[in-house]
């Protein structure tokens, strides 16, 4: 029978070497083993949730607390000063591994880093008032469990 666990659960058990940057209770991070520049990081949640929306609020707190420690370590390391942090959902959205993490790329002077295919369009104003509205009543509901 395949194995449920992400590969990312895998290298959290250390049954998949890596090169381990961070580790605490909830979190965990290692350099991406085809990095789009020196120092690409994936911080990744110890909790094996596929996708963002899943994600419980402590692992949700402690992502926001590492995100930012570990940037300024991967800049200071790379010498880089400035970066991406990008994290995908779904195969449409380019997410591969289906185990919730964020990327650090630092964009190199030379180019090295992300680069986007954003296709960015004026916003309608009526969708966007309709959408916001709608969002905005979903955030003040209390989450379901
Ligand atoms: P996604 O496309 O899901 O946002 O990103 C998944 C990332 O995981 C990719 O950048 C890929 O290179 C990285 N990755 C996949 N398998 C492994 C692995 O076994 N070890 C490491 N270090 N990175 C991996």
């Amino acid at each position: 029978m395949e194995d449920p666990r992400s590969i990312f659960t895998m290298i959290i058990q250390g049954e998949i070497p890596c090169h381990k940057v961070y580790e605490d209770d909830l979190i965990f991070a290692f350099l991406d083993i085809n990095p789009s520049s020196p120092g690409h990081t994936l911080v990744v949640p110890k909790e094996p949730a596929r996708s963002l929306d899943e994600l419980s609020d402590d692992s949700a707190q402690a992502i926001g607390r590492a995100l930012p420690r570990i940037s300024k370590a991967v800049l200071e390391a790379t010498g880089a000063s400035e970066f991406n942090v990008i994290q995908n959902n779904g195969p449409n959205a380019f997410q591969s591994v289906f185990h919730v993490h964020f990327h650090i790329i630092p964009k190199m002077e030379d180019g090295r880093g992300l680069t986007f295919p954003f296709n960015p369009s004026s916003i309608d104003h009526e969708d966007g008032a309709r959408l916001s509205s709608s969002i905005r009543d979903l955030l003040s509901s209390p989450p379901s469990q």
